[in-house]
Order: structure tokens, then sequence, then C-alpha cells
């Protein structure tokens, strides 16, 4: 079918103006609206569900997968949240698991201590751009169309979407046929002292051993002592920034996720009924902006150390077959830097792109994506914001030492750093 374009001229009223507005209420943009906050700027967060975390409450993907850097609000959430998993010293790694309901609520009531102002239901549809600025945002909201200003955007939506509407250049998957890693939908079972009534609804598949699985694995985590599950082992090929792959998605990850706590049922966890299937099948990659650095394989592989040093890690590459093959590329890595060039995009003065969707190949992507990482690149784009808003320039020009000085104050070590600095 020939594609017809429309041209969409629409006059939209202004909602508010603020100094900072951060698109995407998950881990990055969570700490980022925080962040500019605590530097003192008045803060809009949007957020197109109706509830903060990202990927790590909508998709419940309720464990923290280990960095070796336990720093700034990702350990203050420990410490607020999960206090028994706090480490003494910051250059240490936990991996616990949490119940996405009581995160939800919790950053709620954070976000309102925190003087963010948060908006629900709200998702951004497009960028109004003048010269090298972002203007306005363009937001969906329960009453329609309205425009948010600020002086700085952050874009957190995971995909870059508001970076590729505004013309940042970007990339999606590998290198070689731009396939992205697999979504997965996240649920759990729990247990209930006595043997369940198995299902396997209509479509679902029988899953006899191991290798039938979508994984070919079995993966899932008890740690929370208290009888629930949590399983992460559905796959399915596509990209969740594409429509047609979503629509597939969203029913064979359902098909799966029975079919797979059928196969459980009948494998180990014959008490275990199934408790929660997030209400959106997880994605794990989508969209890199182009910005003045990318983060590439060999800079995790060989450990690279960054002036401009915004994030830590030394979380594994961890690739999920972008095939759905039943394989996962696995290796571990000793310890590298994110540098705060690749949050910035080369054409414009007022935008951050914070979170997974920051300038990264495909493989050092997979290692950067997990949710204390996003955490560490939101704070550090929020207090970048507040300094570029308070004459430090535009946002390739922030002053590293003025960067590195407010992340300290906010409570960021970095390695080599000991946490009473
Ligand atoms: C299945 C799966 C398993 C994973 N396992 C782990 C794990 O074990 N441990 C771990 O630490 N990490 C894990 N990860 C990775 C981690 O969860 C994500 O990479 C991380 O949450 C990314 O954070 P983010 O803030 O960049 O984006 P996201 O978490 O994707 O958050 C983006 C937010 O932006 C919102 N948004 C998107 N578009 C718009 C729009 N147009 N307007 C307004 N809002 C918008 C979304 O609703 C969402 O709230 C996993 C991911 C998946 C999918």
């Amino acid at each position: 079918m020939e594609s017809t374009h429309y041209s969409f001229n629409r006059n939209v009223e202004t909602y508010s103006h603020s100094d900072v507005v951060v698109i995407g209420g998950g881990p990055a943009g969570t700490a980022a609206a925080i962040s500019a906050a605590r530097s003192g700027k008045r803060v809009v967060l949007l957020e197109k569900s109706a509830q903060l975390g990202g990927m790590g409450t909508l998709a419940n993907v309720s464990i923290f997968m280990p960095v070796g850097n336990v720093t700034g609000i990702y350990r203050e959430l420990i410490s607020e949240m999960l206090a028994e998993y706090l480490p003494e010293g910051h250059d240490q790694s936990i991996a616990p698991q949490y119940s996405p309901f009581l995160f939800r609520q919790y950053f709620n009531e954070k976000m309102k201590k925190e003087n963010v102002q948060v908006f629900f239901h709200s998702e951004f549809v497009g960028a109004v751009r003048e010269e090298r600025e972002i203007k306005a945002v363009i937001v969906s909201t329960r009453e329609g169309l309205r425009a948010f200003e600020a002086d700085v955007f952050i874009d957190c939506t995971g995909d870059a979407r508001v970076a590729i509407d505004a013309g940042v250049p970007y990339h999606a998957g590998r290198e070689e046929d731009g396939l992205t890693q697999p979504m997965t939908l996240m649920f759990t079972m729990q247990d209930t002292g006595k043997p369940v009534k198995q299902v396997l609804p209509e479509g679902c598949y029988v899953y006899n051993d191991v290798a039938d699985l979508p994984q070919g694995r079995r993966l899932y985590w008890e740690r929370n002592g208290d009888g629930s599950l949590l399983v992460n082992m559905s796959r399915v090929k596509a990209n969740g920034a594409k429509i047609e792959d979503v629509n597939y998605a969203e029913t064979e990850a359902l098909r799966q996720v029975f079919s797979i706590a059928n196969y459980l049922q009948r494998t180990g966890f014959e008490n275990y009924t199934i408790a929660h299937i997030a209400p959106q099948t997880g994605v794990r990659e989508t969209n890199q902006i182009e910005g003045l650095y990318t983060l590439t394989e060999q800079d995790v592989v060989q450990g690279t150390r960054f002036p401009d040093v915004v994030a830590q890690t030394n979380y594994e590459i961890d690739i999920h077959s972008p095939d759905a093959q039943k394989t996962t590329d696995e290796r571990k890595v000793d310890g590298y830097d994110i540098p705060y060039r690749c949050m910035v995009p080369e054409a414009f003065d007022n935008l951050l792109v914070a979170g997974r969707a920051i300038s990264a190949t495909h493989v050092a992507m997979s290692s950067m994506r997990v949710q204390a990482t996003c955490y560490a690149l939101g704070q550090a784009a929020g207090a970048a914001a507040a300094i570029s808003l308070d004459g430090g320039g535009a946002m390739k020009d922030v002053p590293m030492a003025k960067l590195h000085a407010e992340l300290a104050r906010q409570g960021v070590r970095f390695l080599g750093q000991s946490i009473e600095v």
C-alpha cells in the first residue's frame, strides 16, 4: 500500500513551564528528576504509564543486577527500601530482589518529598525545536494534547523518543543487521503450600525439557524467602520500539508465560500458582542515540576510564540472542566508566538522553543497560541540567569539575573514593 502523509498542525495550549522536564519515569528518569530537584530546580516528570520505576516495576524486572558501585540515588533506594542489602563500602556488589509494588508506592512518596511534579498518563508525542534548542514537548494527556515548556529536557524514555523526534541521529541493535535483544514478559509464582491445578490455556505450548524452553534454560529467583518466584524465562524476537513487533510480542510472550508456568508446575514447582504477570512485556534494547562519544565493546572489555566519568559498572556483557535462539552471550568484565558525553546529542544545547538509550554500541549497551547504571546516568543528567541552568552553558559545555562536585555533594562516589568523602 502506498503510504499517505498528513501534515498535522494544531494549536496546543501550554500546560506549564519549568526549569527541567524529564520524559520517562524509569530508573534514569526518576533519578534525573530527583537530582535536578535537589540542585534547586523546578522539575516536571512525564510518565506515560500509571507508575514510576520503568521496567523495574512496569515490566516487573524486580531484581537489581550487580554493578560493583552502590552509590548515589541507587544507594539511597537500597538504604531506604532494602537496608538489609546495603553494603558498608560503595565499591561492592549486591543483587537484591524486591517488590515492584512497594517500589511503585515508594517512588510516589519519594517524588512528593523531593518536590518533583509527576504527571502520569502523559505520553510524549512530539518535540518543538528551534535551532539548537527544544522549546517544548507536546504531550498526550487525559485532557488532550498539552505543551510542557522547559529550559532543559532530559529524555529518559528508554527509546530516545524525544531525541529521535527532534532529529538526533540514532541506531538500533546489532551493527550487522539491526536486530535488538529480545523481549521478555516477567511473571511471579507463589508457593501455595499444596499442589495446584495445572492449566494450559488455548494457544500455549507443551514444554517437556529445558531444551524446549524459549531461553533453553531455567532462569528465576527466590531471594525474597517468602515463597515467591520471579521468572525471567520467556523470549520473543522483537524490537520494543516497533509497532508490529510489539503487537506480536505481547501475545507471543503471554503464551510463553502460561506455557512456562505449566512446565514449572510439572518440574519442581507443583505447589506454585501464577501470582502476577507484568502488565507489559519488558524491553531490553531499542534505540541508541549518536552522542558526542559512543561507548564501545572495547571500552567495556578493556575497562576504559574517562575524565568525564558519570557512572561505573562491572556488570557483564549480557546479550540474550537477538535471533531468539536459545543462547545468551555472557562475558565477565572487570569494570569501566561511562563518560558524560554518551548522554549529549551534538545538535542540541538543552537536551540530554539518560538511561539505556545513551550512545553505545549493541555490545556495550548489553552491559550498561541494568537498572543501577541507569540510576547513575539519570542522577548525573539531572545535576548537569541544573549546572547548565546556573550559567554552566550548553549541555556539552557543562564543566566536569562542577558536575563532579555536585555529584559528590549528592553522595555519588566513584571507585577509589571512600564513602565518607
Ligand atoms: C526482561 C528484562 C529483564 C531485565 N533484567 C534486569 C535485571 O535483572 N536487573 C537489572 O538491574 N536490570 C535488568 N533489566 C534492564 C533494566 O530493567 C532496564 O534496562 C532499565 O530499566 C532501563 O532504564 P531506563 O530508565 O533507561 O528505561 P525504562 O526502564 O525502559 O523506563 C522508561 C520509562 O519511560 C516511559 N516512557 C517511554 N516512552 C514514553 C513517552 N513517549 N512518554 C512518556 N513516558 C515514556 C516508560 O513508560 C518507562 O516508565 C532487564 C530488562 C528487561 C526488559
